[in-house]
């Protein structure tokens, strides 16, 4: 058996073209159901349902086989230990630092003053922030980060962001990209070596659908 980690929602809506072009298709919605194993059409191939900064975890103690994460789940994880072929160009969005509108965020960078900032991201915000030279507090949270400087937990957020939507209704504004992020194919380490006449067809479906876009 072949298994196949990811999330459900975006990534997993954005996945399905790419295993139709492998002749994978799933049996269940995961949106829908609430089997954490899902069959597929080929006998030999399975998906297992996961949060999305769990599937690093799932790929690289080869309870599955292959994975698809987000670049920024793969920064906060540290993916040293696992085999990234393919950027898969899909759940696209950025990592930026956002304040609640008319916070000066430049002023307070040149004056030196220690932010306090609320995120998810706490690796990748440390070292945004290590980079710029500028003190910050961290304060880890684990979603709804757009409240944080709303209430005065934060000065400021680091977090992800594709149309502004959510910023916008929450009167914040962004002020720094810290990087762009896609999702990736991951592939367990040993299981490229052992298995890797089983999987390569899959990557190359995936990577002939994903040059094609
Ligand atoms: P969770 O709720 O478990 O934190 P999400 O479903 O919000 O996870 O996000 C899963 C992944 O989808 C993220 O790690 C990121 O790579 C991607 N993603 C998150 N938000 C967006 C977005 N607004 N646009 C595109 N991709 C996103
Ligand atoms: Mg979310």
């Amino acid at each position: 058996m072949i298994t196949l980690a990811l999330s459900k929602g975006r990534i997993f809506e954005e996945t399905l073209p790419l295993l139709a072009a492998a002749g994978i298709t799933p049996l269940d919605d995961p949106d829908k159901s609430r089997k954490l194993i899902i069959g597929t059409n080929r006998d030999d191939v399975q998906l297992v349902i996961v949060r999305a900064s769990d599937v690093p975890t799932y790929v690289e103690h080869g309870a599955a086989d292959l994975g698809i994460a987000g670049s920024d789940v793969l920064q906060e994880h540290g993916g040293n230990r696992l085999y990234m072929p393919l950027d898969l160009q899909i759940a696209r969005c950025r990592l930026m630092v956002a304040v609640a509108k008319g916070f000066d965020y430049n002023g307070s960078v040149q004056r030196g003053a220690r932010l306090r900032v609320a995120t998810k991201y706490t690796e990748s915000a440390r070292r945004h922030f290590a980079a710029k030279g500028v003190h910050v507090d961290l304060i880890k949270l684990y979603g709804s980060m757009e409240l944080a400087p709303l209430v005065g937990l934060a000065d400021a957020i680091v977090d992800l962001v594709s149309t502004g939507g959510t910023l916008k209704a929450n009167s914040l504004e962004a002020v720094e990209h810290i990087y762009e992020v896609s999702s990736r194919l991951i592939v367990n380490q040993a299981a490229m070596k052992l298995r890797r006449n089983r999987l390569q067809p899959i990557i190359d479906a995936f990577a002939s659908v994903t040059s094609a876009a």
